[in-house]
Order: structure tokens, then sequence, then C-alpha cells
């Protein structure tokens, strides 16, 4: 081998030893969005939890009304026991994304677990509407590097928020109706529920909030419309 081929091997030596230690670290660049910056009025109302008896048909009946789509961030063992519902909020139009089987906080599981959870979920929405979810949102908002680059490699887009309405603590509805009025701005992910509690006020809410909303020139839209804007 001459001087030369010595170099070269050498090199060659380096770039593996490169992608070795590359490949210890998760890549520094998972994205995880928390709004958009479109110019436009665009915002995207989001559904957390569901389906659930107790909900769902309400909060969808209500977007029907004002014609409207949104996304539902579904949890896989709820969508099992329920693929009507998941049929429902399909063929409305929406978009339904992965919340995980089991709602698990991704950053406290194993790799292999958080895989599991994912591709479980992915398969139920498959088989009742034959169309993969693209669109993910950590529970609880937890999350950290290693498990946003377990989600992009699965090809996922990870999204949070930008306005939590906390309607999960089931506040007057009045509360949550003055906290999306007084701040929703371009670009926004708003954060509601769809949970098994008859006491939840979101669909009250809702009631106030999107005609508020089209009056003053928002545009309703899911989250992969959203980001594919900016
Ligand atoms: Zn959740």
């Amino acid at each position: 081998m001459g001087k030369r081929g010595i170099i070269k091997r050498l090199l060659s030596l380096c770039s593996v030893a490169l992608l070795g230690i590359g490949s210890l670290f998760p890549a520094a660049d998972a994205k995880i969005y928390r709004k958009s910056e479109t110019a436009e009025k665009k915002i995207a109302l989001t559904f957390d939890d569901g389906p659930s008896k107790q909900n769902t048909e309400e909060i969808l009946s209500i977007l029907k009304e004002y014609d409207i789509r949104a996304t539902f961030f579904v949890i896989g063992e709820n969508a099992e026991r329920d693929p009507e519902r998941i049929r429902s909020i399909y063929q409305a139009g929406h978009e339904l994304g992965n919340h995980t089987y089991t709602h698990r906080y991704i950053s406290k599981i194993p790799r292999e677990k958080l895989i599991e959870e994912i591709k479980r979920t992915e398969e139920v929405l498959h088989q009742i509407t034959g169309e993969k979810p693209k669109v993910f949102r950590p529970p609880g908002g937890y999350y950290d590097d290693a498990s946003l680059a377990v989600l992009e490699d699965m090809g996922y887009t990870s999204v949070l928020w930008s306005l939590d309405t906390r309607d999960w603590s089931i506040p007057k509805s009045e509360k949550i109706v003055s906290k999306v009025e007084d701040n929703t701005t371009s670009g926004d992910i708003i954060l509601f529920h769809d949970l098994e509690d008859k006491r939840l006020p979101t669909p009250k809410a809702l009631r106030a909030i999107i005609p508020y909303l089209v009056e003053n020139g928002y545009e309703f839209v899911t989250i992969s419309e959203l980001l594919n804007e900016s």
C-alpha cells in the first residue's frame, strides 16, 4: 500500500469512527413545534386523549356546524376500544395524531417501549382509517432529545402547543373563553382535551370561542396544514 493508500485508509477509518460516535448521540436537530411562523391568520385547534364517549361527538358536531378542521391526538388504547368514533373523526376530515398507546411520558420509558407505544397506536389507526398518523404529541408535554430523535426516525413531526386552555382541570368555561379570546395570535396551536368526563367545559367554551375567532378573521386548519405554511 502506497503513502496515498495509507492516508486514504486512515481517512476512511476516521470517518467510520466519527459515524460511530455520532450514533451514540441523538440528532441534535430533532425538532418539536409549538406554533407556526405563518403571517396568515391561521390557527390549529387540537384535542388530546380521546376519543371519549362523553365529549367526542359534541365536539365533532360543533366543528361541523362551523365547517372547520381540527386535530385529534388520540390515545391508542382508547382508539382501539372505540373504532367507530375514530372513523367519525377521520370521515369528518380532521387529522388524527399519535399520543402513544397508554399515555406514557416518553422521556421516562426505554427506547424499545417508546417504539412499541408509537407503533401500536399507528397500527390501530391504520386499521381503522387506512392511513398512518404523521404528527405526534408527547403526553404531558414531556420529552427529551433522544425520544424526539426516535420519533423523527419513525417519520413523525412532534408538536406541543402555544396556548394551553387547561380544560382538563375543569375550570369554568368562561375562563377558557377569555383565555383564548385574549391571547390567540396567528400560527397558534391551541390545546384542548377530549376526556371521558361529563364536567369537561370544552364543548361549551368552543361554542363561544369559534364564532369569536371566525369573526376576527381566523381560519382553522389541521396541524399538518399549519406547519406546512411555515
Ligand atoms: Zn394527553
